[in-house]
């Protein structure tokens, strides 16, 4: 049996079956390969590319590094707002004083 030139897994293999199923519209007789082809055709390479990037988008590491992103934002517009509030005061301040000495 001829292997895989990219070894694509089981469940990556299944994810673009599924894909396939579902989105491709093209006529099977002479548009769409997906039933003359293996895994190294064009259109499986084609499925197993969106496969790869679902499964790596869903994958627990970047979901969570991308909370972290989140997180990190989070805080950083917080301390934006902060600095806003610290400036305003520091403003009153410098007026109550300014305003006193005249
Ligand atoms: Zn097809």
């Amino acid at each position: 049996m001829k292997t895989n030139k990219n070894n694509a897994t089981e469940k990556e293999k299944n994810i673009a079956i599924t894909l396939h199923e579902a989105l491709c519209c093209s006529n099977h007789t002479d548009q769409c390969g997906w039933f003359y082809e293996d895994w190294d055709g064009w259109t499986h390479q084609k499925y197993l590319k969106i496969a790869r990037k679902i499964l790596k988008d869903t994958d627990f590491n970047t979901a969570k590094k991308n909370q972290d992103h989140r997180s990190n934002m989070n805080k950083l517009e917080q301390i934006g707002k902060d600095f806003d509030k610290i400036s305003e005061h520091l403003r009153d301040l410098l007026k109550s004083i300014i305003s006193s000495k005249i």
